[in-house]
């Protein structure tokens, strides 16, 4: 089939290529110059594991190509996927301008039958919107095509997008009733038939359901990250462990294992803005989500918590001390440094006057870029960007770990020991247990580990 993604971000990008992969012609456009030259140039703009074999793959096959011809791309797709970002207005409500500038801009070029795909995550009634930003460009040009806009939530997860894409746990389709929207529901179909052979993957639903079944996913992830979270620093303060408390609960079928890990609180560019973003669309409809807008709080608070640990064991006043800072990145397997706890700590850190030696497998560049938004010139000389975990550790008085990548979770603790001034470690992500640790001659301080014996 014939498709164009409009938006070539994480979302974009890893749709445009796993749908190529399967056989579509696909056409992705950006208005971002510097982001399509490289994509032409065989470079990839974000780390995504197995991204770039995808790519090339389907580049060279002729079913892949990049460009920021708007008309050409309106052209191309019978499929128009909008998949550009939705990030936070001033208000906390999901600025829809990108969305209504791809939208009007397929309304402006389009001449024949279209299917406008909203995969961006964007709040319920936003296809209405969209539908009336294309028909107002049609009907300025009097032009008669049809179009039916469809709800397409997109759930992959970034470190892991290309898997979850061409192995989702369910697809959502979000159509309207009427004769363009039956016609889209056929095309859907038709597109996402080979993700549905083993069995049905495929939800249908109105397409107000559609929009609102992603937020309410990430709300719930959310939900359950901050409850553990808020019962980490409970669990602090009366010596239980949250770890075995996680096991504890987990076994139990009607909660599950997924998503119960305390830590310094979640970033990334999805539950932060969606949480916020849903709360909102419930304020226009006089309904405030109390729930929401605690685990919104909790994360908030959650993100302090591992320079305030800092604090309490090293004063205040960190000016003279160095700390070694393994992880940057949101989470494992991306270089996305949106909303990351490490830059809550890192402000902490400088703001007390520390100098601090950073490493993250793969965020460095975007570390670097980010950083020098966040601190002025001074602050950002107190940061030093090392090259190897074991580089952070020479004369820190103690390790901070924010984000658990793989490679953190065996270190050579002795080699840890001899480099760091003090064996002390804060460890944001609870990678290793504390009484292994204590054994080992470190001092640890976890989330939520501070058992009593
Ligand atoms: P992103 O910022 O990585 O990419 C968006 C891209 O759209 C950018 O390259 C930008 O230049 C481009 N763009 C903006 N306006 C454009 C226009 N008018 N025409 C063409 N291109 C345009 O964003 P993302 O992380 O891919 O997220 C996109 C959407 O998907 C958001 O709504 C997000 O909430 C949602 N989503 C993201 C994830 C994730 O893990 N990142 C997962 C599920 C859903």
């Amino acid at each position: 089939m014939k498709i164009t993604i409009i938006g070539t971000g994480y979302v974009g990008l890893v749709t445009g290529a796993c749908l190529a992969e399967l056989g579509n012609d696909v056409f992705c456009l950006d208005v971002d110059e510097r982001k399509i030259a490289m994509l032409n140039a065989g470079g990839i703009p974000i780390h995504e594991p197995g991204l770039e074999e995808v790519v090339a793959r389907n580049r060279a096959a002729g079913r892949l190509q990049f460009s920021t011809d708007i008309a050409a791309s309106v052209a191309h797709g019978t499929l128009q996927f909008i998949a550009v970002g939705t990030p936070p207005d001033e208000d906390g409500s999901a600025d829809l301008q990108y969305v209504l500038a791809a939208a009007k801009s397929i309304g402006r070029h389009m001449t024949e039958f279209k299917v406008i795909v909203d995969k961006s995550t964007v709040p319920v009634g936003t296809a209405d919107r969209v539908k009336a930003a294309v028909q107002a460009e049609l009907d300025a040009r009097a032009e008669g095509a049809k179009f039916s806009v469809v709800s397409n939530p997109e759930f992959l997860k970034e470190g892991a997008a290309v898997e979850d894409f061409m192995r989702p746990d369910r697809i959502v389709i979000g159509c309207d009733s009427s004769a363009e929207g039956s016609r889209a529901h056929g095309l859907m179909k038709k597109l996402y038939m080979p993700f549905n052979r083993n069995h049905e993957r495929t939800f249908w639903m109105d397409v107000r359901s559609a929009e609102f079944t992603k937020y309410a996913a990430n709300a719930m992830l959310a939900t359950r990250i901050s409850f553990m979270n808020e019962l980490a620093n409970l669990a602090d303060q009366v010596g239980a462990d949250i770890e075995a408390v996680r096991h504890g609960i987990g076994s139990d079928p009607r909660i599950g294992h997924s998503f119960l890990y305390a830590g310094a609180g979640y970033g990334g560019s999805c539950f932060p803005k969606d949480v916020q973003a849903l709360e909102r669309t419930a304020r226009q409809y006089d309904q405030d989500l109390l729930i929401l807008r605690a685990v919104e709080a909790v994360n908030d608070k959650q993100k302090l918590v591992l320079g305030q640990k800092v604090a309490k064991r090293f004063g205040a006043d960190l000016s003279g001390k160095h700390f070694a800072v393994w992880g940057l990145a949101f989470k494992p397997n991306t270089d996305d440094m949106r909303e990351a706890p490490a830059r809550v700590l890192l402000k902490q850190l400088l703001d007390g006057g520390a100098t601090v030696a950073v490493y993250d497998p793969v965020a460095m560049a975007e570390a670097k870029r980010v950083l020098a938004l966040d601190f002025d010139a001074e602050q950002l000389a107190r940061v030093r960007f090392a090259s190897s975990p074991m580089d952070t550790l020479t004369g820190a008085e103690a390790l901070v770990i924010v984000t658990e990548w793989k490679a953190f979770r065996s270190p050579d603790f002795d080699r840890i020991k001899a480099a760091l001034k003090q064996a002390v470690i804060f460890d944001g992500r609870n990678l290793f247990e504390p009484q292994v640790m204590a054994e080992a001659g470190f001092e640890y301080h976890g989330i939520g580990r501070s058992v009593l014996t």
